[in-house]
């Protein structure tokens, strides 16, 4: 029983809404884009900030190689801050889709992703109906 690696198969039309060239939607996408630069200028500043602050700290021991201490500060805090690096990736990927213009398309489905589902999570690869299939899935692959 050979299943079919499932993936781009035409399982549902896409919503009706043919907006994709739609001022509106484009006009809505670069509000998006402005929001996912803020949030990576945020994003790095706040590793910055951190990274700068642990120096100081190994000031407290001067004679036990503050250098070698601050390096493994500084690695202790970039492994913490694993999720933030993860969360820059995607921001830098829709920014790139945009730009490219291809931001806003499922990456399963090939649909367009509805404008409220970007604006409510931007970095989102997925339309909703693809997201909540994965979902299903990932949870009975967990039983
Ligand atoms: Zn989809």
């Amino acid at each position: 029983m050979a299943a079919k690696k499932k993936g781009a198969k035409p399982r549902k039309r896409c919503k009706e809404d043919k907006q994709q060239s739609s001022e509106d939607r484009q006009r809505r996408i670069l509000e998006i884009r402005k929001r996912l630069v803020e949030e990576r200028e945020r994003l790095l500043q706040e590793a910055e900030a951190a990274l700068n602050t642990l120096p100081e700290e190994g000031a407290a021991f001067p004679d036990m190689g503050d250098q070698a201490t601050a390096d493994l500060d500084r690695s202790f805090m970039l492994r913490l801050r694993g999720r933030e690096q993860k969360l820059l990736k995607k921001i830098e990927l829709a920014i790139e889709k945009i730009d490219n213009g291809t931001y806003g398309i499922c990456e399963v489905c090939g649909c367009e992703i509805g404008i409220k589902r970007l604006e409510a999570r931007p970095v989102t690869t997925m339309c909703i109906d693809c997201k909540t299939e994965q979902e299903e899935e990932e949870k009975l692959r967990e039983v």
